[in-house]
């Protein structure tokens, strides 16, 4: 694990990156911003978290580094350990958590605790778009203040570019540095519901609303069936093959951050 802290003081906000080692739109975003060697007016922790995952290519070596919060120094997986090593050095911090993923293109933010600090960490990363995930249990965002975000299509130049803009959105607006930031009023949407299934491609649009009665995914050939919603709902993090066991999330819209 690299980290690395920039600024005078005990820092209260913190950037990590690579708790899935293949997804390294995060990195790539904290290593440019960095090389310009910003003056940084307020303290901030910087952590490429899982390097041998990284060096793989790989989203973890043993376990989900994102499922293995708290951790343990003595655990049995290299992401226990790590998990362990890593929280103490920001869980009292504001964080950033920087991922990609293969539903969606556009960056949204993840919050899995409500309060007026996450909400004001989630509309500094200037993105459109906020999915309340408190439904979902586990990840680092349950350990500490942060907000979560999918910056785009894993492997992709443009998840890199997002990656980039909110980083820097998000240290300006927080203070850390000098940089033209918005803050923004996006969307706010809560996860309901988990929809599982093995090999279903999904036919929707993530954010698109799926009318009741709708079919949202499929499954082909012998046996082949067909998921209609029961009610509408909004898609989040639904791919066709994303996760192994599941298409994804629905969610409702709840109207826009601040309300
Ligand atoms: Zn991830």
């Amino acid at each position: 694990m690299r980290v690395q802290t920039h600024g005078d003081g005990t820092p209260d906000l913190a950037v990590v990156a690579c708790l899935h080692g293949n997804e390294r739109c995060g990195k790539t975003a904290i290593e440019r911003v960095l090389a310009e060697n910003p003056t940084f007016s307020r303290p901030v922790r910087f952590a490429i978290a899982n390097e041998e995952a990284i060096a793989e290519n790989v989203r973890f070596i043993d376990e989900d580094l994102n499922r293995a919060f708290p951790g343990d120094s003595e655990g049995e997986t290299h992401e226990s350990r790590l998990a362990a090593e890593l929280l103490p050095q920001i869980r009292d911090c504001g964080v950033l958590d920087l991922h990609s993923t293969r539903s969606h293109p556009e960056a949204f933010a993840l919050l899995a605790r409500m309060n007026d600090r996450t909400k004001r960490l989630a509309r500094a990363t200037g993105v459109g778009r906020v999915v309340d995930i408190s439904y979902v249990v586990g990840g680092l965002i349950d350990y500490v203040d942060g907000v979560a975000v999918e910056c785009g299509l894993r492997g992709t130049e443009r998840a890199e570019r997002n990656a980039e803009r909110i980083l820097r959105n998000f240290l300006g607006e927080t203070g850390a540095i000098d940089a033209l930031s918005d803050g923004g009023d996006p969307e706010l949407y809560r996860i309901f519901d988990a929809v599982g299934g093995g090999d279903y491609e999904f036919v929707g649009e993530n954010f698109v609303r799926v009318e009741e009665g709708e079919v949202f995914a499929r499954k082909e050939g012998e046996g082949g069936t067909e998921l209609r919603a029961d009610r509408a709902f909004y898609p989040v993090l639904m791919s066709t093959d994303g996760y192994e066991d599941m298409i994804g999330f629905r969610a409702e819209r709840v109207g826009t951050l601040v309300d």
